[in-house]
């Protein structure tokens, strides 16, 4: 008989009511894919809170086995690029949306969607990391490619506490920026100000109707809320300046003006850590493994064991999650 893993699985019945729970299952259980991965460490993001509690439509296949994102070994490979033994990361593509994810000892992927684990780095800690610190790192990059360097000014984040925001702030402060961390957990200001942040705003300053311009307060930024906030925060941003919006934790509106963009120039960046081009990937995780302060990752996370995933999903859609939050198999 096969040996048989722990996995988490969503399933819908046939009033299309959620429920999940934790299974057995086997590697022909598995989809299809090239390579075989055992997951050694996983994390639950956002996208896997709205996934597992069904808060929204994440799961787009049923039952699946969620989980956006792992870091492990190859088991087993017909791909050309990966042979048995080789460490890997996996973010998106998918993966816990419409094919079986990480929230499970063993994954078949397709080896394109692979890339190898940085040097220097344990799957603990690229999982520290995680999607949310990826997009963190692909904001701060598209922030750069705009001009947005330390010297143009400061640079706010939102959603501070939660891993993108942690994530950002521990890179943006490291890099030389003059980080502005926006929370609505003012309790958090001494962790935010570990991670690098150079002042503490509430997030209510952000959070009411926009008006079309407002005070210009910083050159870049971050967002990971979305409606009001974002749109407080391209009101506020310097001629020239730019926000990379990665998030909607807030709401999924926007409900602002032309005005940023044709009266001071002011450019919107969006950025998407699911579909983003191989090369584009390996840049990032590069960039991580350069430019993230690996002691700052511990500040910025904790571990919880598998069977704590559920809970932590439930949480993290209720904004009760503070940084990132590993899971080792
Ligand atoms: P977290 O839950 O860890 O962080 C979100 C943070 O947003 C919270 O910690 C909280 O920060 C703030 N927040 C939560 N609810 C509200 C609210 N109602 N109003 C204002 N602020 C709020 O999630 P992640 O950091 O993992 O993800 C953040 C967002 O980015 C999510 O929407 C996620 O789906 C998205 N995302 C997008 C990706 C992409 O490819 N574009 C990839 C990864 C994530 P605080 O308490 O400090 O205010």
């Amino acid at each position: 008989m096969s040996d048989t893993f722990k996995a988490i699985l969503v399933s819908r019945d046939a009033e299309k009511k959620q429920s999940v729970e934790i299974v057995d299952l086997t590697e022909a259980d598995l989809m299809e894919g090239d390579v075989t991965v055992a997951v050694e460490a996983t994390t639950v993001n956002y996208k896997d809170g709205l996934a597992i509690t069904g808060k929204a439509p994440v799961v787009r296949r049923w039952p699946l086995v969620p989980g956006i994102d792992f870091a492990g070994t190859v088991i087993e490979s017909s791909h050309p690029d990966w042979r048995k033994g080789d460490k890997v990361i996996l973010n998106g593509w998918g993966v816990g949306e419409t094919h079986y994810g990480a929230f499970a000892a063993r994954a078949r992927v397709k080896g394109d969607w692979l890339v190898p684990l940085p040097d220097g780095m344990s799957p603990h800690d690229a999982m520290a990391v995680g999607t949310a610190g990826y997009t963190a790192m692909l904001a701060v990059m598209a922030l750069e490619r705009h001009g947005i360097v330390p010297d143009r000014g400061p640079v706010v984040v939102t959603g501070a506490a939660g891993g993108v925001g942690s994530v950002a702030i521990s890179i943006l402060s490291t890099l030389g920026y003059h980080v502005i961390a926006s929370t609505g957990r003012n309790a958090e200001s001494p962790y935010l100000i570990d991670l690098g942040a150079a002042e503490v705003i509430s997030r209510d300053e952000l959070s009411q109707p926009a008006k079309p311009l407002a005070k210009e307060c910083w050159a870049g930024g971050v967002d990971s809320v979305g409606t009001h906030t974002l749109a407080n925060v391209l009101a506020m941003t310097s001629y020239g300046g730019a926000i990379a919006a990665c998030g909607l934790a807030g709401g999924m509106d926007l409900p602002t003006s032309v005005a940023p963009f044709i009266l001071r120039g002011v450019s919107l960046l969006g950025i998407d850590s699911v579909m983003a081009p191989k090369a584009v990937r390996l840049e990032a995780w590069r960039r991580i493994g350069a430019d993230l302060d690996l002691k700052k990752l511990s500040t910025l996370s904790r571990s919880i064991a598998f069977d704590g995933i559920i809970g932590a999903a439930r949480d993290i859609v209720e904004g009760r999650i503070r940084g990132r939050v590993v899971v080792d198999l």
